[in-house]
């Protein structure tokens, strides 16, 4: 599959055009090649397309930002459901990345006013950079915000006005095992999470706790181990109710939702 997807991004054609070709000329097969060299080496077929597919969009990636994963798009499932039938929501997304959740809330809830964070300067020129390219199709610009999730100063202006936080924060315990492919090109900032994976995510529920409007929509990404733990991190902060976990399609543990209690 990878290698299919490789020749028909050299060749500048949809994957099911190649079943039509039989040829290609010297300059192609030696980019393709290449390129499948690259991948052999466990570069990221993201990174060597430039393209990441989530849900509608198409995101550009490269070396420095955490490329979108299937799992994430449940997530924005969920988030929109939420959404639905709130004509203008205010959400925050919180770690952005490559903005794959703030940019498709954005476009497939037109009303929604997002706010992408993003603290890894490296990253944050990828949220930009997709924000814009965004943007320029038509769809409500997301407000792109260099930060720290965990920063208790973090969008003042915001406290107590925030329907839903959404966040696929770094939960990969220390020390744990990566794939290569994972560990040498995914940014490191986007992956650990310290000793038990939940050391960001303690943070952002500060910040969620203090950004939610009463009865707002919390929904955070975890570990497919952490389907207890992170619950339970939710339950003892105390500004939270509602805790519910739910699987991905897979079926394994993989996002945690809570409302904000009333004040
Ligand atoms: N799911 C990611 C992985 O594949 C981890 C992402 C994260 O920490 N948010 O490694």
């Amino acid at each position: 599959m990878d290698a299919e997807l490789l020749l028909a991004h050299v060749l500048g054609v949809p994957r099911t055009a190649l079943l039509t070709r039989d040829r290609v000329d010297d300059d192609a097969a030696a980019r393709f090649a290449a390129l499948l060299d690259q991948r052999a080496e466990r570069v990221p077929l993201q990174h060597l397309t430039g393209r990441a597919p989530f849900r509608h969009l198409e995101l550009a990636v490269g070396p420095g930002v955490f490329v979108p994963r299937p799992e994430t798009e449940q997530l924005v499932e969920w988030a929109l459901e939420r959404l639905a039938g709130v004509p203008e929501p205010v959400v925050v997304d919180l770690g952005s990345g490559s903005g794959a959740i703030a940019l498709s809330v954005a476009a497939e809830h037109p009303g929604a006013r997002v706010t992408a964070v993003e603290r890894d300067p490296g990253a944050v020129e990828w949220t930009r950079h997709n924000a814009a390219l965004r943007a320029a199709t038509g769809d409500r610009p997301v407000t792109v915000l260099a930060g720290d999730m965990t920063d208790p100063g973090l969008l003042p202006e915001l406290d107590g006005a925030v329907d839903l936080v959404v966040s696929n924060p770094p939960y990969v315990p220390d020390g744990a095992r990566v794939p290569r492919e994972v560990a040498d090109h995914d940014p490191p900032l986007a992956l650990w999470g310290g000793p038990d994976g939940l050391d960001v995510v303690r943070g952002l529920l500060r910040t969620a706790a203090r950004l939610l409007r009463d009865g707002g929509a919390l929904g955070v990404e975890h570990a497919d181990q952490q389907g207890s733990a992170l619950p339970a991190v939710v339950r003892a902060h105390g500004a939270f109710d509602d805790v519910a976990d739910h699987p991905d399609l897979a079926g394994r543990p993989r996002f945690t939702t809570a409302r904000r209690v009333r004040r």
